[in-house]
């Protein structure tokens, strides 16, 4: 199993890193050792200062596929969760200054927390306008529509797929809306996908 993640797929969210918006998706990979489930607590590494949320849509391959056509991107969906792409901003601020690659700021173990409620594609109406949230602390940080994706989930597929053959159980994070800040030992994620909670869970 892979975790697959899209960077700065989300204007509002490009502009609060001062970030250029992509030709391309942003895409970079996580460790099977970053995945974190059954909302077991999320441990704040000891390495980083700087630790940020960022909740997002996550896909779940449902059928092995390369060179996948966008018009049958969605074939090789199973389902839909919602996790957090837990991001060390202090490293990744300093790799990006040097052009260096983000598997620490990214790949940490415990990185990827994801829910353990999938929704199976049938039983979405419409996969290009889900909104989700994030509450730290029962705090609304935030908010987003996949409306407002820049790269679509079916672009995104059929991207990934020139250059890795996705494989059944694979995840793909699609990127995260503004709002994105540091978490606190103690504090406790709540994460919704439209009106149900999908992740629940404390920092320590
Ligand atoms: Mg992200």
């Amino acid at each position: 199993m892979r975790i697959f993640a899209i960077g700065r797929n989300y204007v509002d969210h490009i502009h609060e890193l001062n970030n250029e918006k992509p030709d391309d998706p942003v895409v970079f990979t996580k460790p099977d050792t970053a995945l974190v489930r059954n909302n077991a607590p999320f441990y704040l590494p000891s390495f980083s200062k700087d630790v940020h949320h960022e909740v997002e849509v996550v896909l779940k391959i449902g059928k092995e596929g390369k060179n996948i056509e966008e018009k049958f991107a969605l074939k090789y969906i199973d389902s839909v969760g919602l996790g957090i792409d837990f991001t060390a901003r202090d490293w990744q601020q300093k790799a990006k200054e040097k052009g260096l690659p983000w598997d620490i700021a990214k790949g940490f173990n415990g990185s990827a927390p994801v829910s353990d409620t999938f929704i199976p594609l049938a039983n979405i109406p419409d996969l290009r306008n889900i909104n989700f949230k994030l509450e730290v602390d029962g705090k609304l940080k935030q908010q987003g529509n996949t409306s407002l994706m820049i790269f679509s989930v079916e672009y995104i597929i059929s991207y990934l797929s020139r250059f890795f053959t996705l494989k059944t159980g694979d995840l793909i994070f699609t990127g995260t809306p503004k709002g994105v800040g540091p978490v606190a030992i103690g504090n406790r994620l709540t994460a919704y996908l439209e009106d149900e909670k999908m992740l629940d869970f404390e920092v320590k």
